[in-house]
């Protein structure tokens, strides 16, 4: 697939500006406020005109401060608009030569960055996402010429469902505490709906790999026991489905030499 600078340009403007909305979910939805994009500043209410709300540059134009109060404008804002469009155009050079597979992939990966935001404030991933994001991979499975089969993405959502229900009630059972939470077990079904059965064992096994690593390093300088394990989900899917595939195929060649 040829690399087209015209619709890269319209991908990056785009996702800057998806990106935007992107930061009102993350910042209204945990607190059930109405996600309709009127900006404000959130200190001192005042509404954003048009001209001061471009993505990214009006940020660094105003350096970072509200114009009316001078209150900061946190940089965890930006971040979330610059990372937006360059998600958005990984999954276009992956996926860019099927349009069906293009928009599919740019939703799950789009959900992907507000629940890792989300999970990381507020410790937790809300039905409100979760939920649809179960529906919308289910729907997937019907659509012509899907990269999953019905089976596959059956066995991956539902199948996964089971099972880590199972896993987190018997863990709450033996050990008297969570351990998994009921919104991860939602997230992983979600993913497998996407995926199917055999990539989410992948994703599944590296995103445990990746915490247990992580939370080994982060322990030894805080005493915080609880760990959002949802953007280890999301990144270990991301990885997997830009790059990991490749390792797959490779694994599968010299293993069954085909
Ligand atoms: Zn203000």
């Amino acid at each position: 697939m040829g690399i087209e600078p015209l619709v890269i340009t319209f991908l990056i403007l785009l996702g800057m500006a998806f990106g935007s909305f992107f930061n009102v979910v993350i910042y209204r939805l945990p607190l059930n406020k109405s996600l309709v994009p009127s900006s404000k500043c959130p200190t001192c209410n005042y509404a954003i005109p048009f001209w001061l709300n471009v993505p990214i540059f009006s940020w660094l134009f105003l350096k970072g401060k509200c114009r009316n109060c001078g209150a900061k404008i946190s940089w965890h804002y930006v971040i979330v608009e610059l990372i937006t469009p360059i998600i958005w155009l990984l999954v276009y050079l992956r996926f860019g030569d099927n349009p069906i597979l293009l928009f599919k992939y740019l939703v799950f990966f789009s959900y992907g960055i507000i629940i890792i935001f989300i999970d990381l404030y507020h410790m937790r991933i809300p039905f409100k996402l979760s939920i649809p994001l179960n529906i919308l991979g289910l729907i997937t499975l019907f659509i012509p010429d899907n990269d999953v089969t019905l089976y596959r993405g059956l066995a991956g959502g539902a199948g996964s469902f089971m099972f880590f229900l199972i896993m987190m009630l018997a863990y709450y059972y033996i050990r008297g505490r969570e351990g998994l939470g009921f919104g991860d077990v939602l997230l992983i079904s979600a993913i497998g709906f996407f995926v199917g059965i055999l990539n989410l064992v992948f994703i599944v096994g590296f995103a445990s790999l990746l915490g247990l690593i992580i939370m080994a390093l982060f322990m030894k300088y805080s005493k915080q026991k609880l760990f959002p394990f949802g953007p280890f989900l999301v990144i270990s899917a991301w990885v997997y489905l830009l790059w990991g595939y490749r390792l797959f195929e490779m694994y599968l060649h010299y293993m069954f030499m085909i």
